[in-house]
């Protein structure tokens, strides 16, 4: 394969664990055959961006650009590009390539690809062999299966996050088929919990937030949960033991899972969704107890994402965002790491101009 030729664009990027995202010039490959080129228009921030950033998941590539909540609007398409054209408001979320081949790629679970999916960052460039560069950047390529159309009626800035919060809570849940008569708990209420209690509250069943923010609970019951309960309440939690068909746990950092399990029925199901950087001890006898599984989460592949966006479409869901410019970044990652973001923030990516 020829490499293609390369075009510059600006972008932020962290150059260490240590180091502040700042200002910087990055190459993308010119539009392949297949490829549209894409005029990044907001995205999203995720705790992933973070955890990349500062390397704590031990595989980050520097320069890194992170960013993997992405909506554009397509300036140029390949010669062989079929579902697009020029002007076409458009989605990229965590992965912009993968085998195709293998089993899971052709169930459509790209995410699971055997010969590893291509990360949006920090996976390998297919054509040039070079790190990939997520959406904190003015403008990507991307080959046409991995780009998602984006519902007309919905805010863009808004739905970005539905790239990655929205379909990492929307594929659990509808795998698991979280419905009418079950009681679902939703563990942590930032980028993905807000989203997790959207879904489950549209697909129909009781949803309880579980929350170490006090300042969170009007918020809770406003974005659909029936009930609010403080995590650090031993009385609360207690008060709910045995009594959970489901729970999903989007928490970032170290906490308790056993006081997760505990919350279960017979054969209820705890999913990990969250990827704090350090493991986190599980007892047996919560496990043993009551038939509990213990279960994780990955994104989602890309006809689920595109059915996600158009469910959103459909019942007009989006995030809760709080619009930041491309400077305010490192700022952004600290309110994170405080849990003081309602519920997401979005980069207008104009200010990267
Ligand atoms: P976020 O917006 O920072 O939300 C995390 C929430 O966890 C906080 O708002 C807080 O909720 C709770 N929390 C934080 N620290 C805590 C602690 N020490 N103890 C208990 N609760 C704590 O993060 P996010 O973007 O939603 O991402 C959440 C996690 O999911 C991250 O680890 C991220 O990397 C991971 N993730 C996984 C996938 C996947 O495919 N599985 C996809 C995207 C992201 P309260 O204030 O309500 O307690
Ligand atoms: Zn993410
Ligand atoms: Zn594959």
């Amino acid at each position: 394969m020829t490499k293609p030729v390369c075009y510059s664009t600006k972008a932020f990027s962290a150059a260490s664990a240590t180091s502040a995202l700042s200002a910087t010039t990055i190459e993308r490959r010119q539009p392949t055959p297949s490829d549209v080129q894409i005029q990044i228009l907001f995205c999203g921030v995720c705790h992933s961006d973070l955890h990349y950033a500062r390397n704590e998941w031990a595989f980050t590539q520097y320069p890194a650009v992170p960013g993997h909540e992405i909506v554009g609007r397509i300036t140029a398409i390949g010669t062989g590009v079929k579902k697009f054209k020029v002007g076409d408001t458009v989605g990229v979320g965590c992965l912009v390539d993968s085998c195709r081949t293998c089993p899971n790629c052709r169930e459509g679970l790209e995410q699971f690809c055997d010969a590893g999916m291509v990360g949006t960052y920090g996976a390998t460039e297919k054509h040039l062999g070079t790190p990939t560069l997520g959406g904190y950047s003015q403008s990507i390529v991307v080959t046409e299966d991995f780009v998602l159309r984006m519902p007309a009626n919905l805010d863009l800035a808004a739905a970005a996050p539905l790239l990655c919060a929205g379909i990492t809570t929307y594929s659990p849940l509808r795998h698991w088929k979280v419905g009418p008569g079950h009681k679902v708990g939703i563990v942590g209420l930032g980028g993905l919990g807000h989203m997790g209690v959207k879904f489950a509250k549209a697909f129909g069943a009781h949803v309880v937030l579980f929350t170490t923010s006090a300042s969170k609970v009007a918020d809770g019951k406003r974005l659909g949960a029936d009930e609010v309960v403080i995590s650090t309440d031993a009385a609360q939690m207690t008060a709910q033991a045995g009594r959970f068909d489901f729970v999903l746990d989007a928490v970032s950092a170290t906490h308790d899972l056993n006081a997760y399990l505990n919350l279960l029925k017979r054969d209820g199901n705890l999913v990990l969704i969250g990827a704090p950087e350090k493991p986190l001890p599980v007892a047996a006898f919560p496990l043993l107890m009551r038939r509990r599984s213990l279960s994780g989460s990955l994104i989602g592949g890309l006809p689920e994402t595109q059915e996600m966006l158009d469910f959103c479409g459909q019942h007009n869901i989006t995030c809760d965002i709080e619009m930041i410019r491309m400077d305010q970044i490192n700022t952004a990652y600290e309110r994170m790491l405080k849990s003081d973001v309602k519920y997401r923030f979005v980069i207008d990516m104009k200010t990267l101009a």
